[in-house]
């Protein structure tokens, strides 16, 4: 199906609406029946494909559908809908966002996975090998959507006292250089997973990282009293086919509320320019202020801050090199439509 395209002025014409319905719907927060449509507040709480459920203001679940100007949305919106006699609700409008995580798709482009995420939960394990070199990528993706990244390192039941020694060394440079907060837990011993608990209170949180790190794991030990539906969702119905993005949104037992979305093994970076990528690493985002040239491309210029850094040892070579990574993937998307 062709995709609606809308001119500046349309698009102008429905965010104006769209605003106007906010302010309605907040001057009649206590919903009088049969006023202005009778429009209403809820927070969009689950989404597999074409259905939506939103929580209304009493909490109580209602299926509904969005109106099909809306443009995209995704759990974690607040949303005005009006309810109808036949058939779902309808969602009208979304509140500005706060946050938008992006899940880049080499078909789609960038599509919405998640709204208004206050943190990003970043696990990391031993097992599998490869979980641990998401860590730099994953970070950057939080810090240019300003979302609060956090490191978790599970399974630390796998590792002897000296493995997990050489594991806090290596992740020392995140917390004490960079300030990030990191967790160490394991959820065959429940280890580190009250201190996990109290990080997520009264804040959105959404938890990424490669499949078999333990994320449904901890999910379902932060959740105790929900049974998630893990492992069965495809994500993929066919290779270059439209992918759908499945996500729910849970209410922590001491407030504040888990993302689960299952369909989040890997996020790719998608089209960033050199300086967003720059942006997410907040280490060398500092070190450029200081270069000599404002459009210092950090390769050979003279008064190159970051070169002199990682000429004096003063810098950390491995975040370098994760950031020329990312550059040169980047790369590869620029052809892309
Ligand atoms: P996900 O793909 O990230 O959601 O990972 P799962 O939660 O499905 O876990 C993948 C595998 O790791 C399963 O076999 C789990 O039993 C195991 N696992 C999860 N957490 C831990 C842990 O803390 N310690 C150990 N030893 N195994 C774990
Ligand atoms: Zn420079």
């Amino acid at each position: 199906m062709e995709k609606r395209k809308l001119n500046k002025r349309q698009l102008i014409a429905i965010k104006k609406q769209q605003a106007e319905k906010r302010q309605r719907a907040e001057q009649h927060e206590d919903a009088t029946p049969g006023k202005h449509d009778n429009e209403q507040t809820g927070l969009l709480v689950s989404h597999y494909g074409q259905q939506i459920e939103i929580e209304d203001a009493n909490e109580k679940v209602r299926r509904c559908v969005a109106r099909s100007n809306l443009g995209s949305i995704a759990v974690g919106d607040n949303v005005i809908w009006c309810p109808e006699q036949n058939g779902p609700d309808v969602i009208v409008a979304v509140e500005p966002r706060r946050s938008e995580l992006f899940r880049y798709h080499k078909f789609d482009g960038n599509k919405l996975v998640a709204a208004n995420i206050d943190q990003l939960y970043i696990v990391v394990a031993a097992e599998p090998a490869r979980a641990m070199n998401v860590i730099d990528r994953y970070l950057m993706l939080a810090e240019i959507q300003n979302i609060q990244p956090v490191l978790v390192f599970n399974k630390t039941d796998l590792l002897d006292t000296d493995d997990l020694t050489d594991i806090k060394e290596f992740l020392a440079y995140y917390s004490d250089t960079l300030g990030y907060r990191v967790f160490y837990t394991s959820s065959k011993t429940a280890t580190g997973i009250a201190q996990l608990t109290s990080s997520l209170t009264d804040k959105t949180s959404i938890f990424v990282g490669l499949s078999g790190v333990g994320k449904s794991s901890l999910i379902q030990s932060l959740l105790p009293n929900e049974s998630l539906a893990i492992g069965e969702l495809s994500e993929r119905s066919r290779e270059g086919n439209h992918t759908t993005t499945t996500a729910k949104l849970f209410h922590l037992p001491e407030g504040g509320n888990l993302i689960d979305c299952p369909g989040i093994r890997e996020l790719a970076v998608g089209k960033l320019s050199f300086n967003e990528v720059l942006q997410g690493f907040p280490d060398f985002a500092n070190l450029a202020n200081e270069c000599q040239f404002r459009d210092c491309s950090h390769s050979h210029e003279p008064g190159c801050a970051i070169q002199v850094a990682l000429n004096n040892q003063s810098c950390n070579p491995d975040r370098w090199a994760s950031l020329q990574n990312i550059l040169a993937e980047v790369d590869t998307f620029s052809g892309m439509k």
